[in-house]
């Protein structure tokens, strides 16, 4: 899909043209122009010749979890991504995009970055894989209703095209998204953090955070070497104040590493050091059970669970976010490009 493309086609026809185009596309979901019977045969012609809507993609289903469904895209270089359908059982569906090919990070724990990075994602490639997962639940009345930045790469890295991705899934003319439900991860790019703040979007933001301190944090996410912790969190604290929105902070709970109560009291302390008293309402420590993909382990469940409860009674809330797609390698930080299924 070229969205650019169809704008520019369509720049000669009248201006409820392009309303009407993106509602075939977006709502009715159609898949070849010839659908679009209220436009000139010609022109449906060349939509198809020049801007196809196939999407070529195939679903992965698990096994265990049926509510997880992962898809692999093809993009038109042959490179391949992989995209994620979480279908919650408050009836939420919530689409995990990629935003890049790999990841140039390399972070310890993620199977995404031990790939290394190939390139980033235009917007229309992000907006995509919504597009795919809309597809599918159009056949189940169903629509997706959140969408998280947090599959394969680095969203802040890939800037404009994750901004311009955005924008048009929460475009009511297009996806209809609310700003509100969308969410992006970052590992912390202090500048593009700023930056997103000035854009008053209303978006949800999570630091990818995993430790407590830059010496741990450093051991596993390479990236800490350029942003030190107590900046990434100012600048966390500066979005906090900018939007009035709540942040996350994404911590994966690695055994005998991050997960000791040693750990918990100086996240406690970092938490309180780094926001504002009336931000700190805002912030929320969201525990991952870590899904291993090579030399960790993952803390066990009482040990997660008394770690939560410290933050709790510090006055500080905290979530345990559960494996959700481990059986089909559809979990967070389990993305690669297509590499254990395709090829
Ligand atoms: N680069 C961004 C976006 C990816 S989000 C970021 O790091 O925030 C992917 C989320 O899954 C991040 O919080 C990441 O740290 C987490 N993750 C990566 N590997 C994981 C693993 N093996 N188990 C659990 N979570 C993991």
């Amino acid at each position: 899909m070229n969205l650019q493309k169809i704008t520019e086609i369509l720049a000669t026809e009248p201006a409820y043209r392009l309303k009407q185009v993106k509602r075939a596309v977006f709502v009715d979901l159609i898949s070849n122009w010839s659908q679009v019977t209220n436009l000139a045969l010609a022109l449906r012609e060349k939509l198809n010749a020049e801007c196809s809507l196939v999407i070529d993609g195939q679903l992965v289903q698990g096994q265990a979890d049926n509510n997880v469904q992962k898809a692999i895209l093809i993009l038109a270089d042959g490179l391949k991504i992989e995209t994620v359908l979480m279908r919650h059982k408050t009836g939420r569906q919530t689409v995990c995009v990629s935003s890049q090919v790999g990841c140039a990070l390399a972070c310890a724990f993620c199977a995404t970055g031990q790939n290394g990075f190939k390139r980033n994602l235009s917007a229309d490639e992000i907006v995509e894989q919504v597009l795919f997962f809309q597809r599918v639940l159009k056949k189940e009345n169903c629509r997706v209703n959140n969408v998280v930045f947090m599959g394969m790469g680095e969203p802040l890295l890939n800037y404009d095209a994750v901004l311009a991705a955005i924008k048009t899934i929460n475009d009511p003319l297009a996806l209809g998204i609310g700003m509100r439900h969308i969410s992006v991860s970052t590992v912390g790019i202090i500048e593009n953090i700023k930056k997103l703040a000035a854009e008053d979007l209303q978006i949800n933001l999570a630091l990818s955070l995993h430790a407590p301190n830059d010496e741990l944090r450093s051991k596993i996410m390479p990236i800490n070497k350029k942003f030190a912790l107590n900046e990434v969190l100012k600048v966390m604290d500066f979005y906090a104040s900018q939007t009035n929105r709540r942040v996350m902070l994404e911590y994966i709970m690695i055994k005998d590493f991050n997960d000791q109560p040693e750990q918990a009291q100086e996240l406690v302390g970092l938490i309180k050091k780094s926001f504002k008293a009336e931000n700190q309402k805002l912030v929320f420590v969201n525990l991952i059970v870590y899904n291993p993909t090579g030399i960790f382990k993952p803390a066990t469940d009482s040990v997660i669970k008394e770690f939560h409860d410290y933050l709790m009674q510090e006055g500080i809330d905290a979530t345990i976010r559960f494996r959700f797609g481990n059986d089909i390698n559809a979990a967070c930080g389990q993305l690669v490009y297509g590499k254990n299924n395709l090829d």
